[in-house]
């Protein structure tokens, strides 16, 4: 199965080859074609499986033909790093084509938006807010849109976004192509895609749970050790770059400066952060300048940085879909991630839950040679016939080292504090 089966434009295919893409990933598969068919499309896919492609290459291969310099296809993203995020991918496989783009979101200035508009753009990634302040000021044309994504449609959900995006319908012409994405699909945004695609295509990639290449784990903790904990961890285990995340903006920056007082190369990614350094921790991040990010849920939406070997619920996510989407952002594109999930006495619930989704036992852990203190974990007063825990993290160890991705390896740390 290779990309020359959808007969893309040859300039789409030199970016293809361009980026890396050999293979269409599943949802690639099955939801280009339909795309490409002009079928409507509600697309159940977890971050990670290339669901951007899945829409943007054949969103190119429309706009290939056609009028240029209005906006014919508009995506809406939940937040401004995924807006960023799938700009870039549109940026990287338009690059030999007429076809322009323009990222629209808000905390930063509307000056070069607008003007970028102004020049003629076929492709408008936005943010519902600064979508509708562009519309009320009539910067903004959407009555060419032939096509329209909302991406990651749960989360916008989940952030209060549904009357924003029913005003941002009501300016679109009614005869378009829709898609929907989402890792999942809770009853209220169902309803929506029920009123508003046409005959759609449901494209489902696997049981909605987190990727194959993730392993996960438990590790029982009091709320007061597990800053503790997370110290002792990093210090025992070979990482490559590491997303914790926090329940809380305060905890994400405190625990960001705490790493960084001890020599960590670490930085924060909350909502209380400017748009500006809020891309500076990210590109940071990728970039490998830093090898931890302390984030909340919603500020590490769309944060795409394949190298992530591990992710840390510092917190316990509030709902499964959240776990979903946090753990969808290790073991991307084939590689493969831990996920460890710190859980107090009063997570037993969601552990359950948790559990639930995915079909199986998730293994509780204890760090070895961590003080606990007087702390036993309701697991084990219960008695429950739980594998005993692991000693070591032998396997990732020789692995990290052979691969020599550790980069925020104890060895790799002592060497840069010397
Ligand atoms: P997404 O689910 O769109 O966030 O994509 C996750 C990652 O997979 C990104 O880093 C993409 O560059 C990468 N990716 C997308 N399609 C492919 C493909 N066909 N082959 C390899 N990597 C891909």
């Amino acid at each position: 199965m290779n990309f020359e089966q959808f007969s893309f434009d040859q300039r789409i295919v030199a970016r293809i080859k361009a980026v890396g893409y050999t293979t269409p990933t599943p949802i690639q598969q099955q939801a280009i074609p339909m795309v490409l068919k002009g079928r409507d499309v509600m697309g159940l896919a977890q971050t990670g499986t290339g669901k951007t492609a899945a829409f943007m290459l054949p969103i190119l291969q429309r706009l290939t033909q056609g009028p240029l310099r209005r906006v014919r296809a508009l995506i809406i993203a939940p937040t401004r790093e995924l807006a960023e995020q799938i700009y870039q991918v549109s940026l990287e496989l338009s690059k030999n084509t007429n076809v322009r783009s323009v990222s629209v979101y808000g905390g930063v200035s509307k000056v070069s938006q607008v003007s970028r508009l102004r020049s003629g753009v076929e492709i408008v990634i936005a943010c519902p807010g600064r979508l509708l302040d562009l519309l009320n000021d009539g910067d903004i044309d959407l009555s060419r849109v032939e096509v329209l994504v909302l991406d990651e449609a749960d989360r916008m959900c989940d952030m209060g976004f549904l009357p924003d995006i029913r005003r941002i319908l009501k300016r679109l012409p009614a005869r378009r192509q829709t898609l929907f994405f989402g890792a999942t699909m809770p009853e209220d945004i169902r309803k929506l895609a029920d009123n508003i695609l046409k005959d759609p295509v449901t494209v489902q990639i696997g049981k909605i749970a987190p990727v194959k290449t993730v392993s996960h784990a438990f590790y029982p903790v009091p709320d007061s050790l597990k800053k503790n904990l997370l110290l002792a961890m990093l210090e025992q285990t070979p990482t490559g770059r590491v997303l914790i995340f926090t329940r809380t903006k305060y905890r994400a920056r405190n625990l960001a400066r705490d790493m960084e007082k001890r020599g960590y190369r670490a930085a924060a990614l909350q909502g209380n952060m400017s748009q500006n350094q809020r891309q500076k921790a990210i590109n940071g991040f990728r970039d490998g300048k830093y090898d931890i990010l302390a984030a909340t849920d919603v500020a590490a939406r769309g944060i795409d940085v394949s190298e992530i070997s591990h992710v840390i619920n510092f917190d316990i996510p509030d709902t499964v879909d959240a776990y979903i989407h946090r753990i969808g952002r290790t073991g991307r594109a084939h590689r493969s991630g831990e996920a460890f999930t710190f859980a107090g006495p009063a997570d037993e619930q969601m552990t359950r839950d948790i559990e639930k989704l995915l079909g199986t036992r998730i293994e509780r852990r204890r760090l070895p040679d961590f003080d606990y203190g007087s702390f036993v974990p309701e697991s084990q007063l219960k008695k429950n016939h739980s594998k005993p825990p692991r000693k070591t993290l032998s396997h990732h160890k020789r692995n990290y080292i052979r691969s020599n991705e550790g980069s925020n390896s104890p060895r790799r740390r002592s060497q840069r504090r010397k």
